[in-house]
């Protein structure tokens, strides 16, 4: 039999956000399928790795980099995380960070997805128009409403930034 030589793809993901909004659950949950309801502390960063099987010739490894926020800061009780904190206000500031920290080879600024996690909280809101609004002026890829407690939305998200990735590669 004929043995088929896969094309093999490395990307590097940063996960990035304010403290506790759910970053490290959200790789969790991608990477490991698991969910867990108590808030840890990401020490300095981490990173995890996911392999995909993106089609017959095609095999895509992401490594997942998990980026402790503004955690040193980390005295809030966990009362505080019931609740979906109003970040979409800072989005701006962790993308001028990023854009000012990391670009591509050509000097283009990196892709970037936003995740609106938490979407299972009862009180968490997002005005879609807003959102859709804000990536297309700051041109992101797009948003994804996100639930790592329920599992909603991140695979759709990740492919949607792997096509991009393979896309531009
Ligand atoms: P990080 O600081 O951004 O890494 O946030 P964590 O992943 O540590 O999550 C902070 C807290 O929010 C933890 O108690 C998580 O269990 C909780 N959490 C994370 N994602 C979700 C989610 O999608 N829904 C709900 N209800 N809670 C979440
Ligand atoms: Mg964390």
């Amino acid at each position: 039999a004929e043995k088929v030589s896969k094309q093999e793809h490395l990307y590097k993901v940063l996960v990035i956000g304010e403290f506790g909004v759910g970053k490290t659950s959200i790789i969790r949950r991608y990477t490991e399928g698991s969910f867990s309801p108590n808030y840890k502390l990401t020490i300095g960063v981490d990173f995890a790795l996911k392999t995909l099987e993106w089609d017959e010739t095609t095999k895509v490894n992401l490594q997942l980099w998990d980026i402790a926020g503004h955690e040193r800061f980390g005295h809030m009780t966990r009362v505080y995380y019931k609740y979906a904190p109003a970040t979409f206000d800072t989005v701006a500031k962790w993308l001028s960070d990023i854009n000012s920290k990391v670009m591509l080879a050509d000097q283009s600024p990196v892709p970037v997805m936003l995740l609106a996690n938490k979407c299972d909280l009862e009180e968490s809101y997002v005005d879609s128009l807003r959102l859709e609004k804000y990536c297309q002026e700051h041109g992101l890829i797009g948003w994804f409403p996100t639930s790592a407690k329920n599992d909603s939305n991140i695979d759709n998200a990740m492919k949607c930034l792997v096509k991009t990735f393979i896309i531009s590669d």
